[in-house]
């Protein structure tokens, strides 16, 4: 079967995910596909009354369903039912998508939507494993802490990896017996409403999961702020993180999750294996075109082999091809929008004219789509906004080291702490840099996650607080109640 499609052909879901029910409201924010820049729909904005519809929907079936007290393989069950769903309807969801999103159908196929069941399972087999603990107290005391869910969590995703995300925000929460309130990225909203459907086909009770579209200051204010949401979990970047930490401020105190942006280094030492370095940086910078939040954006190397790595980098930057999501041979995403595309550009084009060298790439591509030609940076300043900025885009900037201290300050230099990547052949060493470095997440020999949902991701300084997946995603939307009985 061809995964490729025709995209005018694809009929789309413009609308809310309320109690189980579709609901229209006007849409408003023009639509662009990134592939070909043409203009196809506008995304509805829900209103905080819209928003309030969906918290009460909520409530209701959390009420109706019992879900928080139901036998906790019920929610198991249902949450495996609603990854094999995920798994039958993949060319669906791919193809919602493939359309609105950067994400090549190939890639969503075997990649996202493959890993998104597994994980909804991975989450489903919390829901019976994790739960209340008797505590030691002296001998004339009882204690314990009860687990309980949240209730309502709101959550709010980005525009890039839109399956994933829904995925890393609702699994965890339905596991933990919580109904949620979810704002996908009003740039990318299609195959999250999908999902919502497909889980409520699985069995999990309507009202559960509630979908609101929209932009971040209407319905993304309306959901942070809303008294009966108890919990927020949000991943985008740190400026709407900080804006967010302010409403919350502003609005009544909840627990928050922030899982937000970054500026990762890549550190290559002397003894490395540069072929599989050089490879495992590419893929690390260019994997969706740079805009991931953990893109290894900052390479930073040991002098002595910094022009054999990047002529061997620019050798695999070179062989790189554009194409449109919906073809099934693409393997290289546009940029999301003209807007990031120029931002792109003019970022790049700053660094050239504080003196950098662009050994490959440099400017947007030509043709229709917002594409940009994967770049590489040598002799950037190290305050250039190229070093310090996340550029989202194939941007990968070179800096150089003559000793490991060095190296460290170097990749210690941002305001961002959420991954890092190292390579060496040293064990010490590894180890050694592994602990010194400020990042929420270290691979060494390698870059980037696999399917190794067991370890927490999260970022240290501005990159965000709390972690998604690992154990700790589970025991993050539930709370912990202390009881103390007199015996
Ligand atoms: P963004 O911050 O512009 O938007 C993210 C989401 O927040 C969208 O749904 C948006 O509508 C909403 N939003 C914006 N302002 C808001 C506000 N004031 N209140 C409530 N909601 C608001 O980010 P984006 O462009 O969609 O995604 C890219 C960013 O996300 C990058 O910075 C990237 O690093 C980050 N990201 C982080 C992770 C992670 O796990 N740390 C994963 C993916 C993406």
């Amino acid at each position: 079967m061809t995964l490729s499609f025709d995209p005018q052909t694809l009929r789309l879901p413009f609308y809310h995910f309320i109690g189980g029910e579709r609901v229209d409201s006007a849409g408003s924010i023009e639509m662009r596909r990134p592939s070909d820049g043409k203009a196809y729909g506008a995304c509805p904005v829900a209103d905080s009354g819209l928003v309030d519809r969906a918290v009460q929907a909520a409530k209701t079936a959390l009420k109706s369903s019992g879900w928080a007290d139901v036998r906790p393989r019920e929610r198991l069950n249902a949450m495996h039912r609603w990854a094999d769903l995920i798994e039958q309807e993949a060319f669906t969801l791919a193809r919602l998508e493939a359309v609105s999103s950067t994400r090549p159908i190939a890639q969503l196929i075997e990649g996202d939507i493959a890993v998104t069941a597994e994980q909804i399972r991975f989450f489903a087999e919390f829901a019976d494993k994790e739960g209340s603990n008797v505590v030691p107290t002296s001998a004339s005391n009882f204690g314990m802490t009860l687990s309980e869910p949240y209730g309502i969590i709101g959550a709010i995703t980005p525009w890039n990896f839109p399956i994933s995300m829904a995925g890393w925000k609702l699994g965890p929460a339905l596991a933990a017996g919580n109904a949620v309130v979810l704002k996908p990225s009003e740039i990318t909203p299609f195959s999250t409403l999908y999902m919502a459907e497909l889980a409520e086909k699985a069995g999990i009770p309507a009202g559960l999961i509630n979908i609101v579209l929209g932009d971040g200051p209407t319905t993304g204010n309306a959901i942070t702020g809303h008294p009966d949401i108890s919990k927020v979990s949000f991943t985008g970047s740190t400026a709407a993180g900080a804006a967010i930490m302010e409403n919350i401020a502003r609005t009544g105190i909840k627990p928050m999750t922030l899982e937000l942006g970054g500026k990762s280094p890549q550190v290559v030492f002397s003894d490395a294996d540069l072929d599989l370095a050089a490879s495992a940086i590419t893929l690390g910078i260019l994997s969706n075109a740079g805009q991931v939040c953990v893109a290894g954006s900052r390479l930073i190397v040991a002098e002595d082999i910094a022009d054999t790595l990047s002529k061997a980098i620019a050798r695999h930057m070179a062989n790189i091809e554009p194409g449109m999501t919906w073809d099934e041979n693409t393997q290289y995403s546009p940029i999301i929008s003209e807007r990031q595309l120029c931002r792109i550009d003019k970022i790049v084009k700053k660094a050239v004219s504080l003196g950098a060298e662009c050994v490959v790439g440099g400017s947007p591509m030509n043709g229709d789509g917002y594409f940009y030609e994967p770049t590489l940076l040598r002799g950037v300043e190290e305050n250039s906004p190229a070093v310090t900025e996340e550029i989202f885009g194939p941007v990968l900037t070179i800096q150089t080291f003559k000793e490991e201290e060095e190296a460290l300050a170097l990749a210690d230099h941002s305001t961002y702490g959420l991954a890092a990547g190292l390579f060496t052949r040293d064990l010490s060493r590894a180890i050694r840099v592994t602990k010194t470095m400020q990042a929420g997440t270290v691979w060494v020999n390698r870059y980037g996650r696999s399917r190794d949902h067991i370890l927490p991701t999260g970022g240290y300084k501005s990159s965000g607080i709390g972690k998604d997946l690992g154990r700790e995603v589970y025991l993050a939307n539930r709370k912990s109640k202390s009881v103390l009985i007199d015996l």
